[in-house]
């Protein structure tokens, strides 16, 4: 085995691949931006090299500089984890002509996977089934109209270079091809460098379920059974689980065997992902799903197929790299149990999942009491910062259990009691989603957040008054005012006190405490002081900061009337607004693209648009004013 190993990555997935070259005598080499030098995986690894600005395109994706960090630091071997490089064949093919050991599959098949449509016709090839669309060389908006007339509506647009579900558009009917078209190919571009767009069939309510595959290069190929990734929000996904709930085992091994099929076909080195796209809304048979893609990579959600086959995955990929066979033989790989898996994201599902960087507080799972295997697989702790340049996915939970009942059970519980505070934080969300009698029963599907959003997606007032009641009584007993907890207008000398105002998210709330304490359904899981006179309360999952009055009188005065301003460093990608034009508060008035997402900035009240600041393509900075509405005045 290898002795040295970079690691071309960040976050979760770059500690992931330290931990198992720690077991295996592997040292490690991190690489970091500006933005991460400080950050949890830098200071796991035993080195740690520098290599540029903040900016993906200058650090983490700037291959020629990976490789001389490298070179550098007397690295054997390049592992490059999930997103970033992992799917550049071209990088593959430098890393191997610097005389490294790449970490993954061969240069050629990640080419050959890398655009949807020529993956298609591989699958064709190969005899797996995929769903009837258009790949053509002919992307004229005429030539695509008349395919997509003779593929019928409902369909989809997807760009053929795209991943994490972007690039993709729903397309209803003939009237709103041109304009999703349009914005399918601007966010490709903007993301893969690559416009170039397909058409497929659209399957209404899909299930998402893949496969893991693994092979040595040598003509040995195997599976690891398959995940069911159907939990998603924005075709990303959310929650994901293996063995997939409900599935005949005709149907795994129809599909298993079209995933090694699949692998076969190219003599696959590596770890892949065969991924399928079945009907949630017919039974699921051997002959129904069909291939969308191959991700030729360790998959996110890799933990999950790890805790039912009782394998490391990423050992088996060092080993590969190493020129090893297969750890075990397909006879040898059995599954037993449940496991289910949770996306930990610093994003807010009730302001449509916007993400936010900053200062993280807290990061603090509860400790686990049952007999379930819990993982936390994180890149990073408590007073950490989450920088805004790249995925807002901070980590992710695993639990692992005798069936699928007590495994999601137990997620459920730990996910409840698990601050995460000073970054918005998608975990009540993962709860109410996971708590769900559609999810219990295992009959969720693609679509199902969409369709569930007012259950799922907002935080339920119960929680927020649980969070002021209790941080109500907590300033009361810190200040030894008993007469609050007496709570009958008891006084000694002056007024007695038997309302406080609280703060939270800037909104002034009056409690009374112990008003609603023992309200019953909505426990408080864990209440902590962050510093004198703010406390988190996590309630189900949602953490809340509640403080005093005055404390976010800053932030109040930043957010200002009359100026739309940048929430994060970003760039302006789209402006919806002239010079003078009115405007209603609400209404979208810049676009800027952060974090791998679009945010659509609003106007902060009704006016007229009094000067734009920003050019479109303009590189913003936090706070940065973009446009400022006209003072009445009146
Ligand atoms: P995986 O299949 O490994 O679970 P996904 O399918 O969710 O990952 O995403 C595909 C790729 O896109 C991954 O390599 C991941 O790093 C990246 N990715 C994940 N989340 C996002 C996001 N919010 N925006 C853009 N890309 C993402
Ligand atoms: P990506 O590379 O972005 O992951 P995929 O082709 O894997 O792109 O699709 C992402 C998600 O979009 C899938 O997991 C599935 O939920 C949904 N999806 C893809 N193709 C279809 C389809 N033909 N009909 C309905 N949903 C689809
Ligand atoms: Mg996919």
């Amino acid at each position: 085995m290898f002795n040295r190993l970079l690691i071309a990555n960040r976050g979760e997935i770059a500690c992931r691949i330290i931990r198992t070259c720690q077991r295996l005598g592997i040292q490690t080499v991190a690489v970091y931006s500006d933005a991460d030098a400080f950050a949890l995986h830098v200071r796991e690894a035993d080195q740690a090299v520098y290599i540029g600005p903040a900016a993906a395109a200058a650090s983490y994706l700037n291959g020629d500089g990976i490789i001389a960090a490298a070179k550098m630091s007397g690295a054997d071997a390049i592992h490059p984890g999930y997103g970033f490089l992992s799917e550049s064949a071209s990088f593959a093919e430098a890393v191997e002509s610097a005389g490294l050991i790449w970490v993954g599959p061969r240069a050629d098949t990640i080419r050959l996977m890398g655009l949807k449509d020529e993956a298609k016709a591989i699958a064709v090839a190969a005899g797996v089934p995929v769903l009837p669309g258009y790949k053509g060389s002919d992307q004229s908006l005429s030539r695509i109209q008349a395919e997509a007339e003779q593929l019928g509506f409902p369909l989809l647009i997807k760009a053929v270079a795209g991943g994490g579900g972007r690039g993709i558009r729903l397309v209803e009917h003939a009237g709103a091809l041109a304009e999703a078209l349009e914005s399918a190919v601007r966010e490709a571009e903007a993301a893969f460098g690559e416009g170039r767009i397909m058409l497929e069939k659209l399957i209404r309510t899909p299930r998402h379920i893949e496969v893991q595959v693994f092979g040595d290069g040598d003509g040995d190929v195997v599976h690891l059974y398959e995940r069911d990734c159907s939990l998603q929000r924005r075709r990303q996904k959310v929650v994901e689980e293996a063995p997939a709930p409900n599935m005949p085992v005709a149907v795994r091994e129809a599909m298993c065997a079209a995933a090694v099929k699949l692998a076969n076909h190219v003599n696959y080195r590596g770890a892949g992902t065969v991924e399928f796209i079945v009907d949630a809304e017919r039974d699921l048979s051997p002959d129904t799903f069909w291939f969308l893609e191959m991700n030729t990579r360790l998959q996110v959600e890799h933990p999950v197929t790890e805790m039912i086959t009782g394998t490391d995955l990423v050992e088996w990929q060092l080993r590969v790299a190493d020129g090893q066979k297969l750890p075990l033989s397909q006879a040898q790989i059995a599954i037993s149990g449940h496991a289910v898996e949770a996306r930990l994201c610093a994003e807010d599902p009730s302001d449509n999942f916007r993400s936010g960087a900053g200062l993280i507080e807290r990061f603090n799972p509860p400790a686990v009491t049952s007999g379930a295997a819990v993982r936390l697989e994180s890149g990073v702790a408590s007073g950490d910062k989450v920088p805004p340049y790249y995925d807002s996915m901070l980590g992710k939970l695993i639990v692992f259990a005798a069936d699928r009942d007590s495994s999601v059970g137990e997620l459920v519980s730990v996910l409840s009691g698990f601050e995460l505070v000073g970054v918005p934080s998608n975990i009540g969300f993962l709860v109410r989603c996971m708590q769900s009698e559609i999810f219990r029963q295992g009959r969720h599907h693609v679509n199902w957040i969409e369709l569930s959003e007012d259950e799922v997606c907002r935080v339920p007032e119960a929680h927020q008054r649980a969070a002021l009641d209790t941080a109500a009584s907590l300033f009361m007993a810190q200040k030894n005012w008993t007469s609050w907890e007496q709570n009958d207008g008891f006084r000694v000398n002056g007024p007695s006190i038997t309302r406080a105002r609280l703060v939270i998210d800037s909104e002034d709330y009056f409690v009374e405490p112990g008003q609603s304490q023992a309200a019953g359904p909505h426990p408080v899981s864990v209440a902590t002081e962050l510093s004198p006179g703010r406390f988190a309360i996590t309630v189900g999952g949602d953490s809340f900061v509640v403080g005093e009055p005055d404390y976010q009188h800053e932030l109040e005065a930043l957010a200002g009337g009359d100026v739309v301003r940048a929430p994060m460093p970003g760039k302006v990608i789209a402006c919806a607004i002239k010079a003078g034009q009115a405007v209603m508060r609400g209404d979208p008035v810049i676009i800027i693209e952060a974090m791998k997402m679009e945010h659509t900035l609003a106007a902060p009240r009704d006016g007229a648009v009094g000067s734009i600041d920003v050019e479109l393509g303009a590189q913003v900075t936090e706070g940065m004013a973009l446009v400022h509405l006209q003072v009445n005045e009146d």
